[in-house]
């Protein structure tokens, strides 16, 4: 009894003395109570991803996120604004619905591609037909006109449907290699024979529309089960649309068999002209430094064959979600408190880009910017992006994050600069010390990021949590810091392939005008 009394005693000082050591600062303690005992991500990711949806850049729907964000921040007292970078080609999705009817009805899975004209509500019903085997460009000429009236497959019929660690898991060793020979040869005599034609895949499609084609059908397996990546479409008058792998290649064998399917599609969409393109931007103003910032940074943009619930729908809940708490436990920052929602990241950090050239006087003066955009996962990793000093800052900052979260990151310092892959390259490219919140994948490649399965029901709730604590103490460490960051960059290494020293990436140019 006595032993075991002392035992617990010692873990009780020695449990309080860690606990009292690690949040003894009560911003930081509070960050974690609001984030824990009154997280607002669930009501926020449903009203973003169910009820406004996918935010494709010149939608409405992106539009109404804009507006959506805006309203939320002024409700938690924090001013907000829209800030116009650009315009773009408007469009709106409407009803698809793909259905087989001969030989047999069967109601099909797949969508219409982004910004491409859409049927009447009627639809169009007519035969599918497949890419020939192509001698040459002149052969290919003459075989053109059989498109007419039809709709043309575009995308190689996969060998399996069946994602690669599920064959690793059950087929002989044998089976799995020699599957894999086999696709590797086929897709590369696919490449082949399109080539042949004069075409590559994308330049193959205006020719196709142009020979009287009525409807382009392509299918873009993610290499998950049930899983296509869907993007924009490259027809001006006729639709495309993406069928699910399952689908497609049923079609395919059955027009292979001489069965002559025919499918009836109906995708309905507006062209709505010209629209404006946004930043959400929303500021806690400094105090002490107000012409200082600390900038929390997520894009708010999608594409649309989900709801773009991971990319970067989870981004967005953390930057939010952080802000939200630090304006109740943290309302006076000594640094401002930034949160850029950028628009266009997909189609080129469009928005991010356009801010830092828009405002070189707070690109200046940034503390940090912390970026979070690959799904769902906790934060496990972070770079020093090339800055000479980021280690000391940022190892200090860190240390002020609870171990249960801290210990699953892993630092390389110094890093190197971002030069894409997402918005914190734009602010790197200014000179500006922006990092990457990079997280845990849960699949994000093969399953959801850029898929028609990136959803609502794919969020780790705890993880994205988790990083909203992260995010909150980071940036209340780094606004609180005594000194201003240091932005000296690392010399970079020479080039294998150039032979030359590597240079410090440059600002881009951003596409202000899209789509048009
Ligand atoms: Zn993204």
């Amino acid at each position: 009894m006595k032993k075991l009394f002392f035992f617990t005693l010692f873990l009780f000082l020695f449990s309080t003395f860690s606990v009292f050591s690690q949040e003894k600062n009560p911003v930081i303690e509070n960050i974690q109570k609001e984030a824990y005992e009154n997280s607002q991500l669930e009501i926020l990711g449903h009203e973003l991803l169910d009820d406004i949806g996918p935010r494709l850049v010149g939608t409405p729907q992106m539009q109404q996120a804009h507006d959506w964000a805006v309203a939320k921040y002024k409700s938690w007292g924090i001013s907000a604004e829209n800030q116009q970078w650009g315009e773009w080609k408007g469009w709106e999705r409407g009803i698809t619905h793909i259905d087989m009817v001969y030989p047999r009805i069967q109601t099909l899975d797949g969508t219409q591609l982004a910004w491409n004209p859409g049927t009447s509500s009627k639809g169009v019903t007519a035969e599918l037909i497949v890419l020939p085997e192509i001698k040459d460009s002149i052969s290919f000429k003459k075989w053109l006109p059989n498109v007419k009236g039809k709709f043309v497959m575009i995308a190689m019929k996969q060998p399996t449907g069946r994602p690669d660690d599920n064959w690793k898991e059950f087929a002989t060793p044998e089976s799995f290699e020699k599957m894999k020979t086999e696709r590797e040869e086929q897709t590369k005599a696919w490449d082949e024979n399109i080539k042949r034609s004069g075409y590559d895949r994308r330049s193959i499609i205006p020719a196709l529309e142009e020979a009287g084609a009525v409807g382009i059908v392509d299918s873009y397996w993610s290499k998950g089960f049930g899983v296509n990546k869907i993007f924009g479409a490259r027809t001006k008058k006729i639709p495309s649309v993406d069928i699910e792998l399952e689908d497609y290649t049923m079609l395919y064998r059955m027009v292979e068999h001489g069965d002559k399917p025919k499918i009836h599609v109906v995708a309905e969409s507006k062209d709505l002209g010209r629209v404006p393109t946004f930043n959400t931007i929303a500021e806690i103003k400094g105090t002490e430094k107000p012409d200082e910032y600390v900038i929390l940074s997520a894009h708010f943009d999608s594409w649309d064959g989900g709801t773009g619930a991971t990319d970067n729908g989870t981004g967005t809940l953390v930057m939010m979600e952080a802000m939200r708490i630090l304006k109740k436990v943290y309302p006076n920052p000594k640094r401002t408190i930034l949160v850029g929602h950028w628009g266009s990241e997909e189609q080129g950090l469009n928005g991010s880009s356009s801010f830092v050239a828009d405002h070189p006087e707070i690109v200046a003066n940034i503390q940090a910017v912390f970026n979070q955009d690959n799904g769902t996962g906790r934060v496990t990793s972070i770079n020093g992006a090339g800055f000479l000093q980021s280690y000391d800052y940022m190892s200090r900052w860190l240390r002020a994050v609870p171990d249960t979260i801290r210990k699953n990151i892993e630092t390389t310092f110094p890093g190197w600069p971002a030069r894409g892959g997402s918005d914190n390259a734009s602010f790197v490219a200014a000179g500006a010390p922006a990092f990457s919140l990079s997280s845990l994948s849960w699949n994000y490649w093969n399953y959801t990021w850029h898929t028609n399965r990136d959803t609502y029901d794919k969020i780790v709730f705890d993880d994205v949590q988790s990083n909203v604590i992260l995010t909150a103490i980071l940036a209340y460490m780094a606004s609180e810091d005594d000194s201003k960051t240091s932005r000296e960059q690392v010399i970079l290494p020479i080039d294998d392939k150039t032979g030359e020293r590597q240079t410090w990436p440059t600002p881009r140019v951003p596409e202000r005008k899209g789509g048009m």
